[in-house]
């Protein structure tokens, strides 16, 4: 049997979890999924019983299911948040196990409805050893966030999984890291890395904003726990997401005025704002810089940097709105001629797109060479692609992210 290269984004939320939209239900993701070009969805909210009951009326299958005659695969996960506000990424290998978890846990939540991500009163050891009775798989999500990241409450995995930190299968970077700031901590290198986007809508906008691409045999599974477990030949091949610089957690800022900081300087003014006061919120970048004890790690797969097609036709025509009529015109003539936009992003020949729209294909070209201007997210806002060739100012944006409504 032949590898497959698939697409897979493996944390999404369903419309049970806090602020997300109401259209995220698998039909409507079985679609999006195709028109973005990712083949393999994680369910989300798998421990919420309306959403479990929404998975098993539309889903078909075993270990790895189906929606009726469409292309997209899931596999059962959801994201949970312990005790100590880490979040982490689990996933399942079937229906049963997904309920076998649900009793567990039903005795440490206050309510396990409530909300799709749901609040636990254990630590990550305790997780960890409920999964694997469950026979499903772990790590955390967005290690390095500053409010629900693993690193932004532990030093090390070992002071959150315990005596279970040598059984995580995965560490999911989050929108502000990539594989080549992440791998300056050295207990990472064996870890595979997942690039997911925890999407709150189905549209390409947020559906696989960052996705991986596996090297697997076939949709199982076993298939899947292989490649994170990198046996056999089985791997994640590729990295796909933003520059880190576009996360809204990326640099230290100031939560109140936007300041950006270095972390020397943070540290000197003790995280308060030189200019109002305000409480500096430390960025995914210094919080690595801090933990770093090493240079890299060369065996690494490629990470490859892209952003939404909606978000590079409107900057390249400068529009403001991601949802105008012109910037969805341009979309739809990309994805007619090349199926999906993954192929658009990351497979197709500069000169193909440029016939389809030159603007356009010239800022993939800019993305592809790495040309890309942007201003930095931080402190809860994100990052801001700037139109090429244009210096990034900072102190004007600064103020005018405040307003960027889509985000
Ligand atoms: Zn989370
Ligand atoms: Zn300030």
């Amino acid at each position: 049997m032949d590898f497959l290269e698939i697409n897979a984004d493996l944390h999404i939320h369903s419309k049970y979890a806090r602020a997300v939209s109401k259209r995220m239900e698998i039909p409507i993701l079985a679609e999006q999924a195709k028109l973005k070009g990712v083949q393999f969805l994680g369910t989300g909210d798998c421990l919420h019983n309306k959403w479990l009951a929404h998975l098993k009326e539309n889903l078909k299958g075993e270990g790895i299911y189906t929606y009726r005659e469409s292309e997209t695969k899931f596999v059962i996960e959801v994201e949970v948040q312990d005790k100590d506000r880490v979040h982490h990424v689990i996933l399942l290998p079937s229906f049963s196990k997904a309920e076998e978890l649900r009793e567990k846990l039903l005795g440490y939540s206050d309510n396990l409805d409530a909300d799709g991500r749901p609040w636990l009163r254990i630590g990550g050891e305790k997780i960890a050893e409920f999964v694997l009775e469950s026979e499903g798989l772990f790590g955390p999500a967005h290690a390095f966030t500053p409010y629900f990241g693993i690193y932004a409450h532990f030093n090390s995995l070992k002071e959150c999984y315990g005596k279970y930190s040598e059984k995580i299968s995965f560490l999911e970077l989050g929108l502000s890291a990539d594989s080549y700031l992440a791998d300056k901590i050295s207990e990472l290198h064996r870890l595979t890395f997942l690039s997911n986007s925890d999407a709150h809508s189905p549209y390409p906008l947020r559906l696989a904003r960052e996705f991986n691409r596996f090297k697997i045999k076939e949709f199982s599974f076993e298939e899947l726990k292989k490649a994170l477990l990198q046996k056999d030949g089985r791997k994640v091949i590729l990295n796909c997401g933003f520059y880190p610089e576009h996360g809204k957690y990326h640099l230290s800022r100031c939560k109140k005025c936007l300041t950006f900081y270095k972390l020397e300087d943070a540290k000197k003014l003790n995280w308060r704002c030189r200019n109002c006061r305000g409480t500096i919120n430390k960025g995914v970048k210094d919080r690595i810089l801090e933990l770093s004890d090493c240079e890299g790690n060369q065996e690494r797969p490629k990470y490859t940097h892209i952003y939404p097609l909606t978000e590079i036709i409107a900057t390249a025509y400068s529009i403001k709105s991601f949802y105008s009529k012109t910037v969805s015109e341009i979309w739809e003539k990309f994805i007619k001629k090349f199926g999906n936009e993954i192929k658009v992003l990351i497979d197709s020949p500069i000169e193909e797109l440029k016939k389809i729209d030159k603007k356009v294909g010239e800022y993939i070209e800019a993305f592809r060479k790495d040309e890309i201007q942007q201003i930095p997210g931080g402190a809860g806002v994100y990052g801001k692609l700037l139109p090429l060739k244009k210096e990034p100012d900072v102190e004007f944006f600064k103020y005018r992210q405040k307003g960027l409504g889509e985000y």
